[in-house]
């Protein structure tokens, strides 16, 4: 993995991928969106969420974020994607590319154990983000390169799992199924510190690389992060709301950031928090903008608490939980959010 020298950001992060001025982190056609979040974020609310509002989500995830992946793929392989599908040795050499691109992006140590053309994918490995979100992202890979679906089996050997892929040429349409309409972004002004040489931005040089675990690790924080694409994720959300809401009476929306805010809470890490007037509390939200999860706006004091403004969240309920936990510092408060208009969120936190 070639890293800058000047700031330590690895060049297929720098070069492949954009921070807008909106709040937006993209891939470099702007086509596709990622957050960079824990990586202990999104399993533990989707366990939650599984625990409290006894939903199967797993099967959705891993089908949403299969088509996530595979449009991933196509934007970061760009024009190069015919050629690879046309020469079986380039398409070959493009799956061990991929393997670094899961390195980099700190979802998994993956190897490529074995690959036959349009057949299977033997991918071994001894952590990942999330099992059900990281087969997706072999068949999403699969789909983008050898342009056919493929069922998962994962097994356990020692400390090591073996994902392997078997092609299913029957199973095509369950992928057309799932589409979501995007919002225009608000446009925003933010602009970045970035390092002169790669021009990342300078916050992102706060995560270090680790290239043999494929590991990111956030510095100020410990924690692992990763780089993933929304669509996949809000996919499965859209699901979940459509497959489960009605046991919720239309408030699944509030019911998730709930059960957001207490998973943030838990793993918030140590901060010394600077005193700061209600209207400066904004400042505890910038890490959101380049972390690519929206744009602060504004906090503003209200009679019994704090309102804030996030412009482009990437998912409205996860947003909502991520703020009224930093908001909330560790304090009791209840919460509660609403979107107002096209790509803003407003939330109320009352202590
Ligand atoms: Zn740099």
């Amino acid at each position: 993995m070639k890293t800058c020298k000047s700031c330590g950001v690895p060049y297929f992060i720098s070069r492949y991928h954009n921070w807008t001025a909106d709040g937006r982190l993209t891939t470099r056609d702007g086509k596709q969106r990622l957050v960079i979040i824990e990586k202990t974020l999104i399993e533990r609310i989707f366990d939650e969420l599984e625990k409290e509002l006894s939903i199967n989500a797993r099967g959705i995830l891993r089908e949403a974020k299969a088509i996530d992946a595979r449009e991933y793929v196509r934007s970061v392989v760009g024009w190069r994607i015919n050629l690879l599908r046309a020469l079986p040795f380039l398409k070959k050499k493009g799956y061990y590319e991929l393997a670094e691109v899961c390195r980099a992006l700190g979802l998994a140590d993956a190897e490529i154990v074995k690959y036959q053309p349009s057949q299977y994918v033997w991918v071994s490995f001894s952590q990942c983000y999330n099992l059900e979100l990281f087969s997706g992202d072999v068949m999403g890979a699969f789909m983008a390169l050898d342009r056919k679906c493929g069922d998962v089996q994962v097994t356990r050997e020692g400390g090591k799992y073996n994902l392997i892929l078997k092609c299913q040429e029957d199973k095509k349409d369950i992928f057309e199924k799932m589409k979501l309409p995007q919002e225009k972004p608000r446009r925003g002004y933010i602009s970045y510190k970035r390092c002169g040489e790669c021009k990342a931005p300078i916050s992102v040089s706060f995560f270090h690389w680790d290239e043999q675990k494929g590991i990111v690790i956030d510095t100020r924080t410990g924690e692992p992060v990763i780089f993933v694409d929304v669509a996949g994720i809000n996919m499965a959300f859209e699901r979940t709301k459509r497959e489960y809401g009605q046991r919720f009476g239309g408030n699944i929306d509030k019911a998730i950031s709930v059960v957001t805010k207490k998973v943030v809470d838990t793993i918030l890490p140590q901060i010394q928090w600077k005193h700061r007037k209600p209207e400066e509390r904004v400042r505890d939200l910038f890490f959101l903008a380049f972390r690519g999860m929206g744009n602060p706006i504004f906090t503003v004091p209200m009679e019994s608490g704090l309102k804030v403004r996030v412009e482009n969240p990437f998912n409205y309920s996860f947003v909502a939980g991520i703020c009224a936990s930093f908001i909330a510092r560790n304090q009791r408060v209840t919460f509660d959010w609403k979107k107002s208009g096209e790509g803003a969120l407003e939330i109320e936190i009352n202590f």
